[in-house]
Order: structure tokens, then sequence, then C-alpha cells
């Protein structure tokens, strides 16, 4: 299990920085793995940014985040207006959004999108976080969808059936504008996690899946 060593030596109260070009990216790549990261550590700092939401999907997005981050103590949920879709052309913009949030916050742990991802507004978040979080530990999450981007992955985070549940019911009842859409549904959710877990051997059945370019393995006489 890659995540374990490198987390036990990170801070005591990790910060966890989650990115996500839309609403739902988040929790559909990672929501699993947030579970788990709040159960263990309730009072790490979780900063949560979507790039893009009109005021409908906001209410949604921040919905679905205090769900999924309601046991966490120390959390900051940002909705950004980008047009979505036109992530390329507006990429300055991206870029200015991303120095700031540079400024604000200096995680542990960073989750975004695939470099690999087809969607591009998914690609302009991946690449801009890599620009930015150079010297940091980032996980790039999948999204399943009509492309079909995805690959194996060499990074597992394991699911039992109760989170892969919580994972589901909280996607589900929360994200209501998306329930129209042919391939938003349990099956979709459960069913890559379950291919995920059975190549991870995973204990509990399901696992997320997560893509890593450079990964530095750690000793505890690296800390300072
Ligand atoms: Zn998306």
């Amino acid at each position: 299990m890659l995540l374990l060593p490198i987390l036990q030596n990170a801070a005591p109260e990790p910060t966890v920085l989650l990115l996500g070009a839309h609403s739902d990216d988040i929790e559909i790549g990672c929501g699993g793995t947030v579970l788990r990261l709040v159960e263990s550590w309730p009072r790490a700092r979780f900063h949560w940014v979507v790039f893009s939401a009109d005021e409908d999907r906001e209410v949604e997005a921040r919905s679905s985040a205090a769900g999924f981050l309601e046991n966490a103590s120390n959390t900051t949920v940002e909705v950004l207006r980008f047009r979505e879709s036109y992530f390329p052309s507006v990429h300055d913009q991206l870029k200015d959004e991303f120095e700031r949030l540079k400024g604000r916050v200096d995680p542990d742990l960073v989750f975004t999108h695939r470099l690999d991802d087809r969607h591009q507004d998914h690609r302009t978040i991946s690449e801009l976080t890599h620009n930015t979080y150079r010297d940091h530990f980032v996980l790039e999450y999948e999204i399943p969808k009509f492309d079909g981007d995805l690959g194996r992955t060499p990074v597992y985070v394991p699911l039992d059936s109760a989170q892969m549940d919580t994972k589901v019911n909280l996607l589900m009842e929360n994200f209501a504008s998306q329930r129209d859409r042919s391939w938003f549904d349990p099956d979709t959710f459960r069913g890559l996690a379950r291919i995920r877990g059975v190549e991870c051997n995973a204990p509990g059945r399901f696992a997320e899946g997560f893509h890593g370019r450079t990964v530095v393995m750690g000793f505890a006489d690296d800390v300072d």
C-alpha cells in the first residue's frame, strides 16, 4: 500500500487539497478516498475547489462536499465560475487562480484530474496542478466517460462496501441535475470501483484507482 507510509510521515494533521473542474468530479474520482481520509484524520485540513459551476450546480456541489466532509472539522469549499468546456481558452485566468491558490494552501496531498484525461477541462486542471505543485505528492483520479480513456492505474485506495455505499448514495442524492445522463448511475460507479478492487485484491472488494507522476519514497530521517 503506497499511501500509508507516505501519509504517516506527513504532519499529524495533513492538509489535503482536492481539485475538480466540475461540481461532481472530486466525488466521482476520489469520494471514497475522501471518506477514508476523513475517517483517519478528522482534524486534517480539507481544501476543496470546484472550478466551474453555475448557481444551481454550486448548490449541489456545496451540499455534496458537506456530505463527504461531514465528519471533518477543518474544511474550506470554494466554487468558482469558470465556463464549462472552455478551460483551455481561459488558461491564463486559471493560471492566475492557481497562483492565488498556491499562496493559500500548502498541501501534503493533492488530488486532481488525470493528465491523460480526454476532457479538455479536466486536462487543463491537471496540467496547472502539476505546474503549481511541483514538490508535492499529487494523485490523479479518473472519471469514466464516453471517450473510454481509462487504463490501468498504478495506485489504489481500497474501499469496503459501506464506504462504497456512502459514496454512491451521496452522489445520487446530491446531483439531481446529472441523473438524466445515461452514465450517471450507481452501476457505473460500482462497476469501475469493483474492477479497481479486483486489480489490487482489495479485501473490501472495491477500490479507487489513481495515477502518480512523481513518487518519492520518504524515510523518517528525511523529515526536518
Ligand atoms: Zn468533469
